[in-house]
């Protein structure tokens, strides 16, 4: 590739590394960048056979962003940003997954990197001030930090229904997607889930499968994305913009270039369903995110938009049995992750497409030829996607055997209650840093990138701090985390996205201690505190 950006970089071979990175996606490329950067030696595991982390994993049909594909950026050069170009305001996974490929070309990254190797376990060692890690390949590594960039949403609920394993046809979970694709054209496709990917999933299939038929438990609302194919004019356009986005995204609520902008109580209803409108037509996430702040904490506030969106998707469904089971009825919008679609409730007007709903009688079993509701129903199926979500937040750190000081379990002190200092450490585990990471807004409150370009540099920045001054190990105390998980649950219990089920609050997974994952306070009051703190000399760590 002709715009390298580094020519030659340290090789961080050999088993007694500086940093050991887990992940090679958005967040791991970046930070294996910026330790080559501080002169570490620094590796990636990565459990996936290429580059790219969720963007390599949901391969599913119809996978595409829903942040704007100029957005969603690394923000540290502007000629990495520019020798890219975006064919679309809402990029497919295959481009996403192409960025990503290119960006670990320019930054010549690949040496470093360890494909097909899932860390197992990682267990600190007191007497060396290492982490002993253990992979799938046999190998052993011992870095002095472990830097954790699982992904928020990587860890799959796959195995949800008895008899799976009888099942005579194909059974995928979005997730698990096969690189060589899958043909469903013309066959009896089933889906269960219409999460945000089972919507897009749902959209594509829709004109190509024989028969679809979603199950449908919790409906999502629907915000129509309009997405347009760029030309020359807008790509120069999106490009030159980049100093703005640089000055700008870092220091915002949610990694975006948009904000609310007006108070709902300021206003006449008049001006705001205009203001509801002009969001509503810019198709993108500026509904939820710069619409009216106060759809979040307030219920009033929050029942007239959510009126406003049902209106608009009863309207286009146009069918009263399909707004039954279609439009959301017993929760707020934007109180779950708003999803972005295209034709999603369309695809229910044509003949071929089916909604069944399963909440009152639930899908009770697979059997050999499809899917047995609780009632005896069977849907006979050729296939079955299972966009059944993710054991988010902690699930990517949990499967790995996590073991800090005195043998302390990751998976033990999660499940007694999610804690972490800042989404960044947790203390008992020195040495262990996370991006991405519950309690902290990249755990899907913001532009992903954004949130955790600022993470990987905050991490970096650490780590060069402790070296300098001599020191070996850093650990937060106990208090700092204990006094941020206080003010994140304060945070947490004004915003209405704590009282509705979802992943955001891991009610999706049976057993799981309720907590909102991501810090509801902003992306840019997260990066003020975290800035103090590395100001203050990181107060609140012991650095020896
Ligand atoms: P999700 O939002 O957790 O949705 C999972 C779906 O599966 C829900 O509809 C759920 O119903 C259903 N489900 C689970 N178990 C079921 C069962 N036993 N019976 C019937 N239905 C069942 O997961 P997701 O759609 O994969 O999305 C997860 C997150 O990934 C998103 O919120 C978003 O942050 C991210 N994502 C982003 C993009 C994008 O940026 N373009 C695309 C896809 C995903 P209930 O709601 O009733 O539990």
């Amino acid at each position: 590739m002709s715009n390298k950006i580094i020519e030659k970089a340290p090789a961080g071979a050999g088993t007694e590394l500086d940093v050991l990175i887990i992940g090679a996606g958005v967040s791991g490329l970046y930070q294996l960048h910026l330790m080559r950067e501080k002169g570490l030696t620094a590796r990636i595991c990565e459990a996936g056979s290429g580059i790219g982390g969720t963007w390599f994993w949901n391969r599913y049909p119809g996978a595409r962003l829903d942040s704007e594909s100029p957005s969603y950026q690394y923000l540290f050069s502007e000629e990495l940003y520019r020798n890219w170009t975006w064919s679309e305001r809402f990029a497919t996974q295959a481009e996403v997954e192409a960025w990503l490929n290119y960006v670990a070309d320019s930054l010549a990254l690949r040496q470093d990197i360890d494909l097909d190797t899932a860390v197992t376990s990682a267990v600190w060692d007191e007497s060396i001030l290492r982490w002993t890690v253990q992979t799938s390949r046999g190998t052993t590594l011992r870095p002095r930090f472990v830097i954790a960039c699982c992904g928020m949403l990587s860890a799959p609920l796959t195995d949800q229904f008895p008899g799976q394993t009888l099942f005579k046809g194909q059974i995928f979970h979005t997730a698990r997607w096969p690189a060589t694709g899958a043909n469903l054209a013309g066959k009896r496709v089933g889906v269960i889930g219409t999460g945000a990917t089972g919507i897009q999933v749902v959209q594509a299939l829709a004109p190509v499968a024989g028969e679809l038929t979603v199950f449908v438990r919790t409906p999502h609302y629907a915000l129509p994305m309009q997405n347009v194919q760029y030309s020359a004019v807008e790509i120069e356009a999106y490009k030159s913009n980049f100093r703005a986005l640089q000055d700008q995204l870092p220091v915002s609520f949610g990694g975006f270039d948009f904000a609310p902008e007006y108070a709902w109580a300021d206003l006449s209803p008049e001006k705001r369903l205009e203001i509801l409108e002009a969001c509503y037509s810019d198709g993108s996430l500026k509904f939820w995110l710069a619409s009216f702040a106060e759809l979040f904490v307030d219920e009033e506030v929050n029942a007239e938009i959510s009126a406003f969106i049902r209106a608009k998707m009863r309207a286009r469904l146009n069918d009263d049995r399909l707004s039954e089971i279609l439009v959301p009825a017993d929760y707020g919008f934007g109180t779950r992750r708003v999803p972005l679609e295209n034709g999603f409730l369309e695809a229910f007007l044509q003949p071929n497409v089916h909604a069944v709903p399963v909440k009152s009688n639930p899908i009770a079993a697979v059997t050999p030829t499809g899917l047995q509701l609780a009632d005896g129903t069977v849907h006979e199926l050729d296939a079955i996607i299972m966009a059944t979500g993710f054991d988010a937040g902690t699930g990517a750190f949990a499967r790995i055997d996590f073991r800090g000081r005195d043998g302390l379990s990751l998976r033990d002190h999660w499940q007694k209650g999610v804690s972490t200092a800042f989404g960044l450490q947790m203390n008992g585990f020195p040495n262990l840093f996370m991006t991405g990471a519950p309690l902290a807004p990249s755990a899907a409150l913001c532009n992903m990138p954004i949130c955790l370009q600022f993470q990987n540099e905050w991490i970096a920045d650490c780590i060069e701090h402790v070296l300098e001054n001599g020191g070996h190990v850093i650990e937060p105390t106990a208090q700092i985390e204990r006094e941020w998980v206080e003010h994140h649950d304060l945070v947490a219990a004004s915003v209405l996205m704590s009282k509705t089920d979802s992943w955001y609050v891991g009610s999706n997974v049976a057993g799981k201690p309720r907590r909102l994952l991501a810090y509801a306070g902003g992306a840019d009051a997260y990066r003020t505190r975290c800035l103090e703190i590395a100001e203050s000399g990181y107060s609140g760590f012991d650095i020896h």
